[in-house]
């Protein structure tokens, strides 16, 4: 649980990241390249298609920020709190950190 918080927020991070990068700067460049003028009056308005995604990207990092910042302030701190991996035992199939009495994984159902 605690990596696959740290994992998805990393990728929702990069994924915003770069979804507003592209908005911002590759597709408006791109379309003046293209001499496209990006206006209101195309059927879909282009400036509030490009606004629009990326609000949606910004809310994709907040989400990333959101999940690394779950990850750090409770599973990590969960972790140490508890003296350590050494009380942990780690699915072998999932990477799921289970209790060291654990007989399955609680993700997986893996038997240890
Ligand atoms: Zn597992």
């Amino acid at each position: 649980m605690a990596n696959n918080k740290l994992f998805y927020g990393l990728v929702n991070l990069c994924l915003g990241g770069t979804l507003y990068f592209v908005t911002s700067m590759i597709v408006p460049n791109l379309l003046s390249l293209l001499n496209i003028a990006c206006t209101d009056d195309w059927i879909i308005s282009c400036l509030g298609l490009l606004e629009l995604i990326k609000i949606i990207s910004i809310i994709i990092v907040v989400v990333g920020v959101l999940e690394i910042a779950y990850w750090y302030f409770f599973e990590r701190k969960k972790m140490q709190s508890a003296g350590g991996m050494e009380n942990y035992k780690i699915c072998p199939e999932c990477k799921t950190i289970n209790d060291k009495n654990a007989k399955f994984c609680k993700e997986c159902g893996y038997k240890f």
